[in-house]
């Protein structure tokens, strides 16, 4: 493979794959370093109902299914390795990025490597996401109406979604310490939402379930006390992680995110970004994809303007 390419995108959620559909239409020789779990986090989702264009919702690993192929028709390289980490300190184009062993050189760069939502780690979590187990009110809440939920997390986030599940399910909001984490605002709301029952000093050490949701084993942090209760889902609110550890030299916000300016530049030229590894607010796939269509035609001007 002739390893000089006009764009590499890094990372193939919605962001990095939109904008390889772009830059590959636009007739920039495009490649998308995938990473070796492809896909971003709709590979671990199931119904996806808020996508446009798909009237019966659609799941989420088919989504991205046909987005990877849609920008193969157009000649999209990828490769299916995780990018090593890379220092961009005075790096002018063209750069370099290796991954599997391999260099590859970019006359310009797209970071598009998302962001993890954090994870309880105990036991049934990995087996029962996208079973009862989500990291997206927005994204699942509707599949829990007239059900029992838990919404875990001591944050705004747990806040918010714990008020916006009370639109569909019975909502316990669960938070380990004894006083939470979030603004007063948002505390308030909660606090005065007569539809969420409120377990402090708690914490979930083991989910159980065949091929989803059944029970749930909830420790109490002062007593130490394990309890067993039934439950249909569990909203885990505590927090994300952008992948931007490995960019050095790409300047980030104090949340570790990457800093863009015009929203769609990092602070060296030439390298872009776009989608939920700068965006810590909407996280949703259709402002990820919609970020990867502006960072597309800002690589595309860019590269115009060099000739
Ligand atoms: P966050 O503020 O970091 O809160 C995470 C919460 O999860 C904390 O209460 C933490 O407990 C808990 N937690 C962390 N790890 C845990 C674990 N392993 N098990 C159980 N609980 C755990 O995260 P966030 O709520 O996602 O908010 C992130 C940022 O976005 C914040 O700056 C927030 O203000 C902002 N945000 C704003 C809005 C809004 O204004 N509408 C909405 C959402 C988010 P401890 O408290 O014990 O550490």
């Amino acid at each position: 493979m002739d390893n000089q390419f006009d764009v590499i995108i890094i990372g193939s959620g919605p962001a990095g794959l939109t904008a390889s559909i772009y830059t590959s239409r636009a007739s920039l020789k495009t490649l998308v370093i995938a990473g070796k779990t492809w896909g971003g986090q709709l590979m671990l989702t199931t119904d996806v109902e808020n996508f446009p264009g798909f009237a019966e919702g659609i799941q989420g690993p088919e989504l991205m299914m046909n987005m990877r192929r849609q920008a193969e028709r157009f000649g999209v390289v990828f490769v299916d390795a995780d990018a090593d980490p890379v220092d961009f300190t005075n790096a002018k184009s063209p750069f370099l990025v290796t991954a599997d062993g391999k260099s590859y050189s970019g006359k310009s760069i797209l970071i598009a490597t998302g962001e993890n939502s954090k994870t309880l780690g105990v036991p049934g979590e990995k087996e029962l996401t996208g079973r009862g187990i989500s990291y997206c009110a927005t994204c699942d809440g509707a599949f829990f109406r007239n059900k029992k939920v838990i919404v875990v997390g001591g944050g705004d986030s747990a806040m918010e979604e714990a008020n916006f599940l009370t639109n569909f399910a019975e909502v316990t909001l669960m938070h380990r310490r004894d006083s939470f984490r979030a603004s007063q605002i948002m505390q308030d709301r909660v606090k005065s939402n007569p539809k969420i029952k409120i377990l402090l000093n708690s914490q979930i050490t083991e989910v159980i379930g065949e091929n989803k949701v059944e029970k749930v084993k909830i420790q109490n942090t002062v007593t130490k006390e394990i309890t067993e209760e039934a439950y249909d889902g569990i909203f885990v609110a505590i927090g994300h992680v952008p992948n931007s550890s490995v960019f050095k030299g790409i300047t980030l916000t104090e949340n570790g995110y990457i800093d863009a300016h015009k929203r769609v530049m990092t602070n060296i030229d030439g390298i872009f970004v776009s989608g939920d590894v700068q965006d810590d607010k909407y996280r949703q796939g259709i402002t990820a994809a919609g970020f990867g269509c502006m960072a597309a035609l800002e690589v595309q001007w860019w590269l115009e303007g060099k000739k």
